[in-house]
């Protein structure tokens, strides 16, 4: 017996095996491409496809099943993008769930952009959801199924983690290529105006938070980030310190998927799993550039 964690390659994926097999866990990872590194995949095959005889056993014999595979990011867009995000995010899902036996322990990530971003206030689990832009509403469609999975005794959890942060981040996330464009000289780029906020969340702190909804038997709606809102100028600001270059930036509009403000209700968080995660941007900042192997550094 073992526990199946979906999207093992990707940026929180291969952070929670690495976790899991850490912890001494019998960890089976799949994912579309092969791993690197300490998350390497056991299974290397696209959910979106018919399952293969491996990946179905190993969904219907896993111990719990943690299930990440998607294609993320709320900023591409255009025909393409919508087939392929259809397929990962809805399709894969279908076939996750339905190779799942009801029985098992599932953990779903779906996405703080559910709430289409705070008015004022923190985001809490029961508010109204109001997705903005393919994305979130593919998260929303996939909330969706979970809760009519639920509906016929299903163990389900939906975890909703805010902007994730860390070593490896998906280099197609503001952080990453702020510190990116910083160690090779470029200006960052800034969507929208600098004082729009973000909770950013340590990558670590939402692989804790998957792995104490596992062990809790958690089966609920909870929120993972830290109650805490940084600006996105202050976010550029200590990519920029962390990489030790001044700070110049380029302004560019942001689209409409883009909420002016996100930030999490951590009440549940806190009741039912024991802990919050750390609000600590520049730390967390630091680390992700220090993760950058030497050889990446462009001379
Ligand atoms: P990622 O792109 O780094 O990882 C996703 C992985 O899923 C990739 O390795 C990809 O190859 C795999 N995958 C996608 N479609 C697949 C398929 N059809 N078959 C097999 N493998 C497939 O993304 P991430 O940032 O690690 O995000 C992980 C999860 O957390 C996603 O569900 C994402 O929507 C969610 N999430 C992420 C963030 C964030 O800030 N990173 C925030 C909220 C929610």
């Amino acid at each position: 017996m073992a526990i199946v964690v979906t999207g093992a390659a990707g940026f929180v994926g291969g952070h929670l095996v690495a976790a899991l097999a850490t912890d001494g866990r019998r960890v089976i990872g799949i994912d579309r491409r092969a791993g690197t590194g300490d998350a390497d995949v056991d299974i290397v095959a696209d959910l979106a496809e018919p399952g293969t005889a491996e990946v179905e056993d190993a969904l219907a014999d896993a111990d719990a099943v943690f299930h990440l595979a998607a294609f993320p990011g709320v900023r591409a867009s255009g025909p393409e993008v919508a087939l392929h995000r259809h397929r990962d995010n809805i399709v894969a899902s279908q076939h996750v769930l339905a190779a799942v036996p009801l029985s098992t322990p599932l953990i779903v990530t779906s996405s703080s952009s559910v709430y289409g971003g705070s008015q004022g206030r923190p985001c809490a689990e029961q508010d109204r959801l109001a997705p903005r832009g393919e994305y979130a509403a593919s998260k929303v469609e996939l909330e969706r199924m979970c809760a009519k999975r639920v509906s016929q005794g299903g163990l389900v959890a939906v975890a909703r983690p805010f902007t994730v942060m860390g070593p490896g981040q998906r280099p197609d996330m503001a952080a990453a290529r702020w510190i990116d464009d910083a160690r090779n000289g470029r200006p960052l780029t800034i969507l929208g105006s600098p004082d729009r906020t973000r909770d950013v969340t340590d990558v670590a702190d939402v692989v804790e938070g998957l792995i104490r909804i596992a062990d809790r038997g958690v089966r609920a709606t909870v929120n993972l980030g830290t109650g805490t809102s940084h600006r996105i100028g202050d976010i550029a600001a200590a990519a920029a310190d962390a990489v030790g270059v001044p700070l110049r930036t380029v302004d560019a509009p942001a689209g409409d998927q883009e909420p002016p403000h996100s930030l999490a209700d951590t009440a549940r968080c806190e009741a039912l799993l024991g802990f919050v995660p750390a609000n600590d941007l520049r730390g967390l900042v630091r680390r992700q550039v220090d993760s950058i192997v030497p050889a990446a550094v462009a001379s």
